[in-house]
């Protein structure tokens, strides 16, 4: 790191978030940027990875629209978009039941092709170090932050991000500070809720994953509806989203099973690991012959034990700021845990590239950047945990294997304007008015 920069920022952690903030952060020349990554190279893990208008207008804020879009034959359309059609789909015969219309269209990308633009786009200026597993940081009232890594290396920097990840080492060494703090002043209470947030929590839903090769499936549903429309199957305690990507040769399948009484417990098990397919065979084996269709085609799924991070009382801690799933792992039911990131990303690039912020003033900038965006994402983990119950048909008293006819078509289609109603923040809403907001803090 050269010591004639205004500011030294070290991220730790080289996923989605931790990129983008490293891109967002090359438009200011006189911030210097290093990249520590855990693993021994880039690569990001999985398949699909959709975005919606909102993360998408900060993917054009930073320029990388054209690149993104030479990955896909996806184009960002306006207006009204059929976006996912549901189906009830836990019986012998499926019911096409509610179409999810949005304004603008979810655009979908491989998580690697991804990562591979980010990676181009930044400059020579900003270092990128891998096999660098940050083990913990020490920060001080004043004076540089020294990073420990788990190679017995040291470094310092100015600012740590923290960008790594659902069992991030930067949220357990910030937390440990705040413990640290409410035991001395013997705020009982909270050193056991600060305590409780540092691992993740398993939130009682299994996903099952996979990418069905076109062609197979083909030859055993040559007219499949998810070839050409995005498709979520609904049934009880579980449901599967299916849709097209890399030019429509492959399908991407996640399935979900639900546990909703196991929410915030502990996993027994690995939290990523190939599984038999049996396992998830038989949750699904008396869904409708479409579902049966797509699973004959799964050869071994990836099951991802799906883990959150309790809300957070803050994502910074003086000169240290989480972000992405470090911060707020959250579930995937509204597949926007990246787009997420993406903002948090934007909005913590523009507080520390501002000209008002320097190594003195740095502990009021991440506290801009906590005030905008800790309750946004706090608020996208509960109405993402509350579409997992919905599209598990989790919804208190109703049964609806108890229903038919007009009984159910009615009741289907409210809890399709629920989730809707529920998602809707995702393209009816931009985040100009959230960059003003820390922009106008910055100059107050
Ligand atoms: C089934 C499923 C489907 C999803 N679908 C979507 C979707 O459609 N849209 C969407 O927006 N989101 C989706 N998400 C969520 C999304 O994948 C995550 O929210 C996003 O990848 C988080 O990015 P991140 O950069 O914060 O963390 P990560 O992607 O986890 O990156 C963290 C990085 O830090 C590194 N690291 C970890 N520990 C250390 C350490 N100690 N030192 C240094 N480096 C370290 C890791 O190797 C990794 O490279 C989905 C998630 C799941 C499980």
């Amino acid at each position: 790191m050269g010591y004639n920069a205004r500011l030294r920022v070290a991220i730790c952690g080289g996923g989605i978030g931790g990129l983008t903030t490293a891109v967002a952060l090359s438009r200011y020349p006189d911030i210097d940027v290093d990249v520590y990554e855990g693993a021994e190279k880039f690569g990001e893990v999985g398949a699909g990875i959709g975005l919606f208008p909102r993360p998408w207008g900060i993917i054009k804020k930073l320029g990388l629209e054209q690149d993104l879009l030479k990955t896909t034959d996806m184009r960002p359309q306006e207006g009204p978009v059929t976006s996912f059609r549901y189906r009830i789909s836990d019986r012998r015969e499926g019911l096409d039941f509610y179409t999810l219309v949005t304004n603008g269209n979810l655009l979908v990308f491989h998580r690697a092709d991804f990562q591979k633009v980010l990676l181009r786009r930044l400059p020579k200026s900003c270092k990128t170090h891998c096999s660098k597993r940050l083990r913990s940081y020490t920060q001080r009232r004043s004076g540089p932050i020294e990073l420990l890594f788990e190679d017995g290396s040291t470094t310092t920097c100015d600012v740590l991000i923290g960008a790594d990840g659902l069992k991030s080492a930067v949220r357990r060494s910030l937390l440990g500070e705040k413990a640290q703090a409410a035991q001395s002043e013997r705020r009982v209470a909270e050193v056991a809720a600060i305590n409780a947030a540092v691992d993740p929590v398993w939130s009682g839903t299994n996903a099952y994953r996979a990418l069905i090769p076109a062609e197979r499936l083909r030859a055993r549903a040559p007219n499949h509806r998810v070839f050409t429309q995005p498709s979520q199957y609904l049934g009880k305690n579980g449901y599967i989203v299916a849709y097209p990507i890399s030019h429509g040769k492959m399908i991407n399948f996640v399935a979900f099973s639900s546990q909703h009484n196991l929410e915030n417990t502990t996993f027994g098990g690995p939290w990523v690991s190939p599984t038999n397919k049996s396992e998830f065979e038989s949750i699904f084996n008396h869904w409708e012959p479409e579902v049966q269709a797509l699973i004959d085609c799964v050869e071994t799924p990836l099951r991802w034990a799906v883990h959150t991070v309790r809300p957070l009382g803050s994502f910074v801690s003086s000169r240290v700021a989480l972000l992405g799933d470090a911060a707020h792992a959250m579930t995937p039911h509204q597949g926007s845990g990246a787009g997420q990131a993406i903002e948090d990303a934007y909005v913590l690039a523009t507080v520390l590239g501002h000209t008002t912020t320097t190594r003195e003033s740095l502990g009021r900038a991440l506290k801009i950047y906590d005030k905008i965006r800790r309750p946004m994402a706090l608020e996208v983990v509960e109405r993402s945990r509350l579409n997992g119950q919905y599209f598990s048909l989790y919804t208190g008293s109703q049964d609806f294997s108890q229903l038919a006819g007009r009984v159910l078509a009615n009741e289907l289609q409210a809890l399709g304007d629920t989730f809707t109603r529920n998602w809707e923040w995702a393209w009816t809403t931009s985040p100009e008015a959230m960059i003003r907001e820390a922009l106008r803090m910055l100059e107050s």
